[in-house]
């Protein structure tokens, strides 16, 4: 299976980007802002990076989280980030998920979110966006 998140399309998504990493939006985002962090090239898990690689994508994902805050209004993040099949990544090709969080996502347990994101991700509710609101979410990041 060829890896998504090495195919030229990507860049399309990207909205923020260092020497090694991209800020990727996310297509079928399960909260607003669901965002992911990835090395450029093809690394299966984040035993692969080196020191520097891994505080360069530390620092891109705490800049990535502030700017996702400042421009959907979150209150507070989450970071998840899940590597091998037994741990529930479904692309070998590691990322960091960002979720900025909001007190209007309406869990009454803050802790519940990840729990009931995967209902909605095995639900037929799940829908990606288009091409045009992705486009118009990287442009509203990058400017
Ligand atoms: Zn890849």
């Amino acid at each position: 299976m060829a890896c998504p998140f090495c195919d030229e399309k990507i860049k399309d998504l990207t909205f923020l980007e260092s020497k090694n990493f991209r800020s990727v939006y996310n297509i079928s985002p399960l909260l607003e802002g669901h965002s992911l962090i990835m090395p450029k090239r093809h690394v299966e898990t984040t035993f692969d990076l080196n020191g520097e690689e891994l505080k360069e994508m530390l620092e891109l994902t705490n800049k990535t989280t502030k700017l996702l805050l400042k421009k959907f209004g979150g209150d507070g993040f989450d970071w998840v980030l899940m590597s091998g099949d037994v741990a529930g990544s479904r692309i070998p090709h590691t990322h960091l998920h960002v979720f900025p969080r909001m007190k209007s996502d309406g869990f009454s347990d803050p802790r519940e979110f990840f729990f009931k994101l995967l209902e909605v991700e095995k639900s037929k509710d799940r829908k990606g966006l288009t091409s045009k609101q992705l486009a118009d979410i990287v442009l509203k990041l990058k400017s």
